[in-house]
């Protein structure tokens, strides 16, 4: 091309390229079944196959009841006594304490070993989103949700489960489908026909006497209804809210997934190498210079944490992230130690160079009341943490902690 005068060139600069992503089903809901009865069926699986429910007995209301008993005719909230008259080979068993939001934390856990991003709802149901880990198809997203729904079987023995779509309206609903252990995709561009055909009662917000309603008095019954009749019906149905339950029934949805108060929820730093790193004991040296640089922080804000992510990024920008849970929350770096090996060969299995590496701390919980049976040994090393801290911000890099520190200075000069 010939010179063109400056003013030109600057408006010939070639664009910034559209990368055009096609739709994936990547946002996840997951809502484990029975829950209340499932997390007690762990521990006495003999009573599996039975009519049981978790309840008070005397007065009180059954929380959670298996399919068996469901079959029967109980359901939740239902007076207990009544369940009883129903169902009179019922099983009843009391709650027990501490042991659902003990499942449901370790439940999550979990889930967060596949993505970062989970929104918890509720003790027993959240949302995944997979959008920011670079799962390039959808086939690769639903074998990876399969196995986080096979994980959480073998190990809580707690049946989930899940629906895939592009938007959370619909992937909620695609997991309420089939319980209990259902799988739904639903696959991009499919929402409306997805919903089409479903009762009008499976849309949130729409119970049962609404459901009524809107068949005996306007004719809907099914969420399809909605996008055949004109306005002037609908606006009769819902009022002012028409074209809000008309996007809804074509299975539109842009609320975002929510991970609360991120930093909060997590600590985690990153890092992109200048050049690609294959070298398995450098890149662990990264890791464990991660784990001592955010546990002071974590100590700082007075939290303990117990989930550690590791995950890699290649040149060619996928990624893969695992992680393991502590058995208690800790503010030290020394637990975390022993995971980098393993976490770190599991999320990197291609063996290629890395462009990225981070690691993430995550089921950040306050520091009161976590130690129990090592207070006295980790009381000493958190004393001695502290001073390191204390040291460490008064000199920088002054105080080495760590083996692997030495190595990085060695390597360093
Ligand atoms: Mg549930």
């Amino acid at each position: 091309m010939a010179d063109l005068p400056s003013a030109c060139r600057a408006v010939t600069r070639p664009l910034p390229t559209i990368v055009t992503t096609p739709a994936l089903p990547t946002v996840v809901h997951l809502d484990a079944d029975a829950f209340f009865v499932s997390c007690e069926l762990a521990l006495r699986p003999e009573l599996r196959g039975t009519k049981c429910a978790v309840g008070g007995r005397e007065r009180g209301i059954i929380s959670s009841a298996s399919y068996e008993a469901r079959a029967c005719g109980v359901y939740t909230p239902m007076p207990t006594q009544r369940a009883l008259r129903v169902c009179p080979d019922l099983i009843m068993l009391p709650h027990t304490s501490g042991l659902y939001s003990r499942v449901s934390r370790q439940m999550f856990d979990l889930c967060e070993t596949l993505t970062p991003h989970v929104q918890r709802n509720s003790i027993d149901e959240g949302y995944l989103d997979l959008g920011p880990c670079g799962f390039a198809t959808a086939s690769e997203i639903e074998a990876r949700v399969r196995k986080l729904q096979t994980q959480l079987w073998a190990e809580l023995q707690v049946p989930v489960s899940f629906g895939l779509a592009t938007n959370k309206l619909v992937s909620q609903i695609a997991s309420k489908l089939r319980k209990p252990r259902g799988f739904v995709v639903v696959a991009p561009g499919a929402e409306q026909s997805f919903l089409a055909p479903l009762p009008l009662g499976k849309l949130p917000g729409i119970g049962a006497k609404t459901e009524a309603t809107l068949a005996a008095t306007h004719g809907l019954k099914v969420i399809g209804d909605v996008l055949r009749v004109g306005e002037g019906r609908l606006e009769a149905a819902f009022g002012s809210g028409w074209r809000e339950m008309l996007a809804t029934a074509r299975g539109e949805d842009d609320r975002p997934v929510e991970t609360e108060h991120d930093d909060a929820k997590s600590y985690s730093q990153q890092e992109t190498f200048g050049r690609d790193i294959a070298e398995f004991a450098e890149i662990e040296r990264i890791v464990k210079r991660m784990i001592d640089e955010l546990l002071p922080k974590i100590r700082a804000d007075g939290k303990h944490v117990r989930t550690m992510t590791v995950k890699v990024r290649y040149p060619d920008f996928t990624q893969e992230a695992h992680g393991r849970s502590l058995a208690a929350a800790t503010d030290l770096e020394a637990p975390f130690y022993p995971l980098v090996d393993p976490l770190l060969r599991a999320a990197w299995r291609k063996k290629r160079p890395l462009r990225l590496v981070s690691v993430r701390f995550s089921s950040v919980e306050e520091s009161a009341g976590q130690l129990e049976m090592f207070a006295e040994r980790d009381e000493k090393r958190r004393r001695l943490a502290g001073v390191l801290d204390r040291l460490n911000n008064a000199g920088r890099d002054a105080v080495v902690q760590h083996g692997h520190q030495l190595a990085k200075r060695r390597g360093d000069s």
